[in-house]
C-alpha cells in the first residue's frame, strides 16, 4: 500500500512539474525541472530516442500482464465453463496473434522516398492541390514523392505517410499497413472477445471467480473501447480515400472553401486567398499557392470562387473501401 501511493504521488508530482515548468521557467524548483529534464529530455530528440519506447513497453506489459493474469489465476478456474475451442484455438491464437503482429508493427519500416526513386512504377501522380512536382524535402534533400511526408522523429521521408504512430513508436506508412490494421482489429476483437465472455460468466454465474477476474474486466472493457475506436476512425478514413496526413491537408483546403478562400484560375491552379488581404471593394488582390512550398504572391484576375466539396476532385479515392485498402496494402 505504502509503495503504491509513494508511486502515485511520484507520478503526481512529475506531471504537475511538467505542466507547470515550462509557465515558471525562471523560478526555482521549476527553473532547475525546465533545464535540467524538461529541455533535455522532451525537446532533445536525438539524444534521448528511447523515450519514444516509453509507450510501447506501456502496452507490451499491460499486455503481457493481462495474459499472465488470465493464464495463473482465471485459467485454472474457468477453462471447464469454456469450450474446448476456446481453450485451445481462439485464446492461445489471439494471445500469439496480437503479439505477433504488433511487434511487427513496431519493428516493420515503412518504405521511404528512396525506395519510391528504384521503383518508379510504384510512383503517386501529383494532384496539385495537396501535392506538387518539385519539392525538395529540407531535411532529407531529396525530391518529395506524391503522398509522402517527412517524419520529424522517424527522421526520413516516408512514402503514403499516415501518421507517427506513438503506440508503436514508428510511422505507418507503404508497407507496413497490413501490421498496424491487423494490429488494431485483432486488438478489437480480442478485446471485446475477453471482456464480453468474462461478463457472459458473470451473468451465468457458473463458477466463483477470483478477484482477478474484475481487474482484468476492467483492464479488457477500458482498452477494448479506446482501441475500437482507434479502429473505427482508421477505416473511416480508408473510405475516403486519403491517409490520416491527408485528412488534415484536406481540412485546412475545406476551411479556406467555407471561408470563400478556395479559388481556381483558367488553367485548372489551385490558389487560397491571403484572409488577411481584402480590400474595400472586397475584392482579393494576393493569392497564394496551395502548395506549401511556393510562397510566391500571385495576382490572379480570372478565377473561380469554389463553394462545393464536389468541385474538388480528390484523384487517390478509388471509389470505395476495399478499392482505397487495396491501393494502401498493394
Ligand atoms: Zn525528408
Ligand atoms: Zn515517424
Amino acid at each position: 500500500m505504502l509503495v503504491k501511493l509513494l508511486l502515485l504521488s511520484l507520478v503526481i508530482s512529475q506531471i504537475c512539474f511538467l505542466l507547470v515548468s515550462p509557465r515558471y521557467k525562471s523560478r526555482w524548483p521549476f527553473a532547475w525541472y525546465y533545464t535540467k529534464v524538461f529541455i533535455p529530455f522532451l525537446k532533445d530528440n536525438n539524444s534521448h530516442r528511447w523515450k519514444f519506447f516509453i509507450v510501447p513497453c506501456f502496452y507490451l506489459s499491460l499486455y503481457l500482464y493481462i495474459v499472465l493474469l488470465y493464464y495463473l489465476k482465471l485459467h485454472p478456474i474457468v477453462y471447464p465453463h469454456i469450450t474446448c475451442f476456446e481453450n485451445v484455438i481462439l485464446i492461445p491464437s489471439f494471445v500469439m496473434s496480437v503479439l505477433y503482429l504488433g511487434i511487427a508493427t513496431v519493428f516493420v519500416k515503412p518504405q521511404n522516398s528512396l525506395d519510391s526513386k528504384l521503383n518508379s512504377k510504384k510512383q503517386y501522380e501529383y494532384d496539385k492541390i495537396l501535392y506538387y512536382p518539385d519539392t525538395i524535402c529540407r531535411t532529407c534533400r531529396i525530391a518529395k514523392p506524391a503522398r509522402s511526408k517527412h517524419c520529424n522523429i522517424c527522421n526520413r521521408c516516408v512514402l503514403l505517410e499516415d501518421h507517427h504512430c506513438v503506440w508503436a513508436n514508428n510511422c505507418i506508412g507503404k508497407g507496413n499497413f497490413i501490421y498496424f490494421y491487423g494490429f488494431l482489429i485483432d486488438n478489437t476483437l480480442s478485446l471485446s472477445y475477453g471482456f464480453l465472455r468474462l461478463q457472459y460468466l458473470y451473468l451465468r454465474n457458473v463458477t466463483q471467480l477470483p478477484k482477478a477476474a474484475l481487474t482484468m474486466s476492467i483492464l479488457l472493457g477500458v482498452f477494448a473501447i479506446i482501441v475500437a475506436v482507434f479502429t473505427y476512425m482508421e477505416l473511416s478514413i480508408i473510405s475516403e480515400g486519403m491517409t490520416t496526413n491527408e485528412q488534415d491537408k484536406w481540412y485546412v483546403v475545406q476551411n479556406f472553401m467555407r471561408d470563400d478562400k478556395l479559388v481556381r484560375d483558367t488553367n485548372g491552379n489551385w490558389y487560397f486567398i491571403d484572409p488577411t488581404d481584402i480590400n474595400d471593394m472586397n475584392t482579393p488582390t494576393r493569392f497564394y499557392s496551395t502548395n506549401p512550398y511556393d510562397h510566391t504572391v500571385y495576382s490572379l484576375t480570372d478565377y473561380t470562387v469554389i463553394r462545393d466539396p464536389s468541385e474538388i476532385n480528390n484523384i487517390y479515392d478509388k471509389g470505395g473501401f476495399w478499392e482505397n485498402l487495396r491501393e494502401l496494402l498493394g
